[in-house]
């Protein structure tokens, strides 16, 4: 049998009548912009992530967008992020008109490595743009205190991290802005794009919210150039019926990580993820590092590949290596950490659905994999 990163079949089958019958409901409401089920599911995710608000919005790379714009970044400003993350982050840095300043990060969590942000900021800093990469919150009481001591916002990035804690406290609910993303294959996954930014900030919640919708508050009177950006009805139907389910599939998820780290955590040359003391771990990905000789990393993709197994690598080249931040000048060898991550990491199949013989099924391959 092969194994799937992820199973979005057996999730839709576990839970088919209920979506079936949300989007039917949609359907025979005849409202599919925003509307009755968008507003509901903004006030619910609003509620499970600890904020005020919650704003509905087309993607998680929007959400980024939109909030920064919000935060009131512009031409000329510059935003701390890390390398080591999906383009999207960097992206919508960069699409505010503003210039990703990248900051390595620590070798253990993949987060930016919070003890190097100060030596980046400059006087054109504006925002810190965490990432709370694979489902592991960032240290937010060091990002907090560094964003209060030099007067910058905060957009924490939770698109692989949703339902991750830092002190008991949900990620997206620290910085000014929280952005999430309902693609299918996160956390909670849409049948398409989605996404949504989270805020206890009024003001922020009201920018995004006239953004999205064309830089109206009022139909037809438009006070700044604005977006497309909304979240359909049909989408927030179907999340809406995943939601009660996620806090159950936060503990599969941990559960197939304890599985995994009691198989893997004593293979030489292979590092299994340790969540932080004082977090939680949302584990939308499960990544391994293969510490061994040049290409072992790829050698043991391939063999699990042929034993029909699949794995990803998130991700193999560091943003400032990208060929669309040429203009940035970074040299290879800036961010020795991010790069050698790059080379190193592996992500292993994890689903709720997986079961303890699919867990086996792959560790046993690890297990027997010579190199
Ligand atoms: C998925 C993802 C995004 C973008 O989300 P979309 O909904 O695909 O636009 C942004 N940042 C990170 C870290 C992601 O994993």
């Amino acid at each position: 049998m092969s194994i799937p990163l992820t199973d979005l079949t057996s999730q839709y089958l576990s839970l088919k009548a209920d979506i079936d019958a949300a989007i039917q409901g949609a359907l025979l409401s005849g409202s599919f912009i925003l509307g009755p089920e968008v507003q509901s599911f903004e006030q619910e995710m609003a509620a499970y992530c600890q904020t005020g608000h919650g704003i509905g919005v087309a993607s998680g790379t929007d959400a980024l967008h939109l909030a920064l714009l919000a935060c009131g970044i512009g031409q000329g400003d510059e935003v701390i992020t890390t390398p080591f993350t999906f383009i999207a982050t960097a992206e919508s840095i960069a699409k505010c008109g503003a210039t990703p300043v990248f900051v390595d990060i620590e070798p253990g969590t993949y987060n930016i490595n919070p003890a190097l942000i100060e030596q980046h900021i400059t006087p054109r800093t504006r925002a810190l743009l965490p990432v709370h990469l694979y489902g592991q919150a960032c240290d937010m009481t060091r990002i907090m205190a560094i964003a209060r001591g030099n007067g910058l916002k905060v957009i924490e990035d939770c698109a692989q991290a949703l339902g991750a804690t830092w002190n008991g406290q949900r990620v997206g609910s620290f910085g000014d802005a929280g952005c999430l993303s309902f693609f299918p294959s996160k956390m909670l996954g849409a049948f398409g794009d989605g996404g949504l930014v989270v805020t206890y900030s009024d003001e922020v919640a009201q920018q995004v919210r006239i953004l999205r919708n064309h830089g109206a508050r009022r139909k037809y009177y438009h006070e700044v150039n604005g977006f497309n950006s909304r979240l359909d009805s049909l989408q927030a139907a179907v999340l809406r019926v995943k939601l009660p389910h996620l806090d159950r599939w936060l503990a599969q998820r941990n559960d197939i990580a304890v599985s995994y780290a009691a198989a893997l955590g004593t293979l030489p040359g292979l590092a299994v993820p340790v969540p932080t003391p004082g977090s939680t771990h949302a584990f939308n990905y499960y990544t391994i590092r293969l510490q061994g000789t040049a290409g072992y990393r790829d050698r043991l993709a391939d063999y699990l590949r042929s034993s029909g197994i699949a794995s990803a690598i998130y991700y193999p080249v560091s943003l400032h290596l990208q060929d669309v931040y040429r203009g940035l000048h970074y040299a290879p060898g800036t961010y020795p950490v991010s790069e050698k991550a790059q080379d190193e990491v592996l992500s292993l199949p994890i689903y709720p659905e997986m079961t303890p013989s699919q867990v086996e099924q792959v560790t046993d391959a690890i297990a027997t994999f010579g190199g």
